[in-house]
């Protein structure tokens, strides 16, 4: 490492409080850092000119790519015309309405409109607050909690991360709430030793089963709303098993709970398709967007309300007055700019079926490439994400002994054959979600690279 980016990390672990870091280890110089000074198409740069191969798309969210001087432009064009004016009571600005027409447009029938944030945690808060005002009105202010599930992932809040369900994200900070509980994962691999002969069909069953004795035991009426990424993302990139969704949607229908598709990881084509609700035929209330809505040229997020939930939100505000919701940098002009201009290339570029195309091509190579490895579990995934689970018994599904690490080792390994793939926070999981512009050609070298890494640690 050269002298300049040792400087600039000792200067960082100074100063600078890292995410899901360990905090005394980078303060005090024994966890590796790293400065990452650009990036172009696919590729990174740290200072010491470093380039790697980025498989996770930043957080799965560079969608785009690097470097797009057309973005670019249009944050400039704008910060000059109007960099920000709030859009308190009725004020708007001109990219924000073009924005949500496009997004009312992209999301399809019985979507009515957006509101906007800077990440899908606030996003998510939006959509907490949205379900509570919506049963308040509604005269049944005991349907307030809302349900999770194990592994799911909608932010790092007191109630954004109530509804994850993953541990480290609720140790030690007294979570989940009251009101919000989780139900089992639909993660086949990992299914109990009762599931052992079920068909994924089967199990999407079981899983629904589960949610309806859920939704019984806390009483129906005190139920609001059923949160769900399309796509298990940060919990291990886990599509759904075949007919989840239906039998889920069945039983929500049932009990009248409000559907929050969260899509901040699949919307705008991660998985080959507009939405991740489109994919899989979900029909959402609410649904959340954030990452590729910019690919992160800015930050922006977005609660698209339903029909049916918006006639209830204008009645409210007929009984009680303006809505007390807000945020000062919601529709924010430079966010909107840059999303426009996002959508404009993953529309002209076509993206999202290069996501479908180029994405069937990488589950193909990854299963050719570690179908019989002899640590590797599952392969898995869905348009342009990826995962791979690591097994001390592939036949028996064994796990490894968490105290070795496997997963982040693996992910080292990773780094230093160039390439970033992510080991993900639970499980010895390596993910991978390249930006939907990469090429067959690239994926190959993702492929080959990760055999690399993973023949390193075997
Ligand atoms: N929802 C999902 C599905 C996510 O994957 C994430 C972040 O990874 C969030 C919500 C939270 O978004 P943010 O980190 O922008 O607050």
């Amino acid at each position: 490492m050269n002298q300049q980016h040792q400087d600039l990390i000792d200067r960082d672990r100074k100063v600078t409080f890292h995410a899901s870091s360990h905090l005394r280890d980078f303060a005090h110089g024994n966890a590796p850092g790293r400065v990452i000074t650009g990036g172009q198409g696919i590729t990174i740069r740290d200072k010491d000119g470093r380039e790697f191969i980025d498989g996770f798309a930043g957080l799965y969210c560079v969608n785009i790519g690097y470097g797009r001087t057309e973005v670019a432009e249009a944050i400039y064009q704008q910060a000059l015309e109007l960099s920000y004016y709030h859009t308190y009571v009725g004020h708007s600005n001109e990219p924000q309405i073009a924005l949500s027409e496009k997004i009312i447009e992209l999301a399809g029938p019985g979507m009515s409109k957006v509101y906007y944030g800077l990440g899908g945690s606030d996003a998510n808060e939006t959509q907490l607050k949205i379900v509570r005002y919506y049963n308040n009105v509604l005269g049944r202010p005991q349907k307030k909690k809302v349900i999770s599930r194990q592994r799911g992932y909608h932010g790092s809040g007191l109630a954004t991360g109530s509804l994850t369900g993953l541990k480290a994200f609720h140790d030690q900070f007294d979570l989940p709430l009251e009101g919000i509980l989780h139900t089992e994962a639909p993660y086949y691999y990992h299914r109990g030793a009762e599931q052992q002969g079920m068909s994924e069909r089967e199990f999407s069953a079981h899983c629904a089963a589960r949610l309806e004795e859920m939704i019984l035991a806390e009483g129906p009426d005190t139920v609001a709303a059923f949160i769900g990424e399309p796509v298990l993302g940060t919990g291990g990139i886990v599509p759904p098993p075949e007919g989840y969704w239906e039998a889920i949607q069945a039983v929500l229908n049932r009990y009248d709970i409000l559907l929050i598709a969260d899509e901040v990881v699949c919307g705008f084509g991660r998985i080959g398709a507009d939405f991740g609700s489109h994919h899989y035929a979900i029909k959402p209330d609410l649904m959340t967007v954030a990452k590729g809505l910019t690919s992160a040229y800015q930050p922006l997020s977005g609660v698209i309300v339903g029909d049916r939930v918006w006639q209830v939100l204008e009645q409210g505000t007929g009984e009680y007055g303006p809505i007390g919701h807000g945020w000062t940098y919601s529709g924010h002009a430079l966010g909107c700019a840059a999303a426009l201009a996002n959508l404009e290339i993953i529309a002209r570029e076509k993206l999202t079926e290069n996501a479908a195309e180029t994405g069937a091509y990488l589950q193909r190579a990854m299963a050719d490439a570690f179908g019989d490895h002899p640590i590797v579990g599952d392969v898995r995934g869905v348009g342009m994400l990826a995962a791979l689970e690591f097994s001390a018994n592939p036949e028996k599904r064994e796990h490894f002994d968490p105290g070795l690490k496997v997963g982040a080792r693996i992910s080292a390994a990773a780094l230093e054959e160039n390439l970033i793939a992510r080991a993900m926070p639970q499980g010895d999981i390596l993910g991978f979600a390249p930006p939907l512009i990469a090429t067959r050609d690239q994926v190959d070298e993702i492929v080959a690279r990760t055999r690399r890494a993973v023949d390193r640690v075997t």
